[in-house]
This record gives C-alpha cells, sequence and structure tokens, in this order.
C-alpha cells in the first residue's frame, strides 16, 4: 500500500451510497504534510510536461492543487460555481452535476486566468462518474488550451469516471484507486498499479 491508501484504511469512512469519507485529512481538515507528500507525487508523476496552470474545482479541489502548484512553481486556478445566470463574455463556463450533493453547479473561470498558450494539469480530490473532469476539460478547451493530463487523489474504481476519461485519450493518474468498498464492514480494497 502507498502512503495515501495506508491513510485511507485508516482514516477513511465508507458511507451508503458509495461515498468515502476522508474529510479528517482531506477535505475538511487538512493533513498538511500528507498534502505536501501528494503535492509532490504528482509532481513527479508529471514532471515532463510543461505545466503552466494547475486547474482545480472549488472547494475541496483547492487543498492539494495549491501544493500541486507550488511543486511546479506555477499559479492555481480554481473554477468557481457561479449561481448568476447572466454569465458575462469574460468568463468560460460549464455545467457539472455534483455526485455527492447531486444538483447541477454552473462553474466558471475568468478568461484572464486561462488562455491558449496554457498547458494545464486538472487536479481533483475524487472521481467517480467524471462529470467535474468533463466540465473541467471543457473550461480548458473553451480556452483553446493544452490538457497535458489530470491527477486524481482518490479515483473509485468501480465508478464509471475513469474509463470515461481514459478512453477520451488523457493522461489520467489517480494516486490511489478504490476497487471495492463496503458500507457495512466498512471493507476498502484497492487496484494494485
Ligand atoms: P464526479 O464528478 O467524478 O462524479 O465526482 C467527483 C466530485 O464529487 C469530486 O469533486 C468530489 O468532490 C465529489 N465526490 C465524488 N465521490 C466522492 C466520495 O466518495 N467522497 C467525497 N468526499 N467526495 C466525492
Amino acid at each position: 500500500m502507498n502512503f495515501l491508501e495506508e491513510r485511507i484504511v485508516k482514516d477513511g469512512i465508507v458511507r451508503s451510497g458509495n461515498v468515502l469519507k476522508v474529510d479528517s485529512f482531506l477535505n475538511h481538515q487538512m493533513d498538511v504534510s500528507l498534502m505536501e507528500e501528494i503535492g509532490r507525487e504528482f509532481h513527479r508523476r508529471f514532471a515532463q510536461k510543461p505545466i503552466t496552470k494547475v486547474l482545480t474545482i472549488e472547494a475541496s479541489g483547492i487543498g492539494m492543487a495549491v501544493f500541486v502548484a507550488k511543486e511546479f512553481g506555477v499559479p492555481m486556478v480554481f473554477a468557481k460555481k457561479s449561481k448568476s445566470v447572466n454569465i458575462d463574455a469574460d468568463t468560460y463556463v460549464a455545467q457539472v452535476e455534483s455526485f455527492t450533493h447531486k444538483n447541477t453547479n454552473q462553474v466558471i473561470v475568468s478568461k484572464k486566468f486561462l488562455n491558449s498558450e496554457d498547458h494545464v494539469l486538472i487536479i481533483d480530490d475524487f472521481l467517480a462518474n467524471g462529470c467535474a473532469l468533463k466540465g473541467l476539460i471543457s473550461i480548458v478547451e473553451q480556452a483553446g488550451a493544452t490538457v497535458e493530463g489530470l491527477g486524481i487523489v482518490i479515483e473509485k474504481g468501480f465508478q464509471d469516471g475513469g474509463k470515461i476519461i481514459r478512453d477520451m485519450g488523457y493522461p489520467l493518474e489517480s494516486l490511489a484507486i478504490v476497487e471495492s468498498m463496503d458500507a457495512e464492514t466498512g471493507h476498502i480494497s484497492f487496484r494494485r498499479q
């Protein structure tokens, strides 16, 4: 098991509805040393790519994306959830269905912060059905920028997102891939990588 898998087994809580709670160390209370390690690991995996921006989605992707961006020495941009119906011409927009809240959010990025010269590494905490990543890919495409790769902290391998994104041809790296999890026993197994 790698450093992250060990932590998930120790502190992750399996909830019904295929939800894994990791809020004691990843997306509510954050273990900053673990975040640093996550940043270093994504940097190692994408070091050959000419990354100019790290892109994530608010709120829970922001913590880890900051540490990734620090390793690359580039800015981190996050897509904001926006309720406004009057999106101005200066923003890229995508619709993202939320896995955890079961609603659809409109997310926006200002055109000031992403353009056709950019080489983007997309980062998020979880990958389930792939809606968040598809929204972020759409924003990069609207900018005419290049998606150099996608980094996920925890992929739930028994849901479709990973296959969808890999079938689209994008380099996707997940630090832990949960193969199965059981809300009754709390047992979690990982895909060998
Ligand atoms: P997707 O868009 O791939 O269906 O879901 C990914 C998004 O939903 C992530 O941004 C993450 O915030 C949230 N998410 C999906 N599955 C889980 C989960 O098991 N636990 C937590 N805490 N968040 C999840």
